[in-house]
């Protein structure tokens, strides 16, 4: 059998006093779709952070793919950067707000990655964009500045500059957060085609009705560990745990 394409085993991280998680242990499967949802704290934007290594736990391990990363054994200085950066370059990560370069066309926003980053060819990256751009569906405003485009065509250019770096999984931080309520459903409708296409997707989220529909498998967090997981069926819609029927009862 072959390993899951995302493996975490007791993640703990503090910032000061406050211990956020507390050992967080998952593993997805490739092709599949694993939300996490729980109340606000719960560690949810933590856990995505950590797993490219954009917050560094003082224990735990993160595996994506081949790449595997234990935190309390990470050396200092360059060859733990290093380390971390290899890890980081396994994922693609969309933001809450999209962090658009503003004087930059879509297309040159959505080359930049692999260009500069990957040193790619210009002619590969720009076929390749406008593939992805055809997929979230802006093929027409490839030309277009991001001040030219709602905040739900903005999120939708963010998903490509981060599938434009051919990542072997893709995470969401709170994707519709920042989206006026009419914007939502056009981002995570893209979020769902990715999620039928065969992308591995770690999504953090409040939107429990999308959760219940894309997710393959959904972990809720309180306290900085993972209370109840299981297919949505299960979590969202039987769960077994009081502190999730709580925290659904609140929020829908
Ligand atoms: P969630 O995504 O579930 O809302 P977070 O992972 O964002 O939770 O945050 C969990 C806890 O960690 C919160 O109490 C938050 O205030 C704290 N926290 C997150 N990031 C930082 C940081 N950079 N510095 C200090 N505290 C932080």
């Amino acid at each position: 059998m072959t390993e899951p394409r995302i493996r975490v085993h007791g993640l703990e991280k503090s910032f000061g006093d406050n211990q956020v998680l507390r050992g967080v242990d998952f593993t997805a499967e490739q092709g599949t779709a694993t939300v996490l949802i729980g109340p606000s704290g719960s560690g949810k934007t933590t856990v995505l952070r950590s797993l490219n290594a954009l917050e560094t736990p003082e224990r735990g391990v993160v595996g994506i793919d081949d790449v595997e990363v234990d935190f309390a054994a990470l050396p200092a200085g360059k060859a733990g950067r290093a380390q971390k950066d290899r890890l980081r370059a396994q994922s693609g990560m969309v933001f809450q707000a999209h962090n658009l370069f503003p004087h930059r066309t879509v297309l040159e926003n959505v080359i930049e990655g692999p260009v500069v980053a990957q040193q790619r060819t210009r002619e590969e990256a720009v076929a390749d964009a406008r593939v992805l751009l055809d997929q979230v569906g802006l093929a027409d405003k490839a030309d277009a500045y991001p001040s030219q485009l709602s905040g739900g065509q903005q999120q939708r250019v963010g998903i490509a500059r981060a599938l434009a770096l051919k990542p072997r999984v893709v995470l969401f931080d709170e994707p519709t957060s920042a989206l006026d309520p009419e914007l939502v459903g056009e981002v995570l409708t893209v979020i769902k085609d990715l999620a039928s296409q065969g992308w591995t997707l770690v999504v953090v989220t409040h939107e429990i009705r999308f959760a219940e529909h894309v997710a393959d498998q959904v972990l809720f967090l309180d306290g900085g560990l993972i209370v109840e997981h299981g297919p949505s069926a299960q979590v969202i819609g039987d769960p077994r745990e009081e502190r999730t029927r709580r925290f659904l009862k609140r929020i829908l």
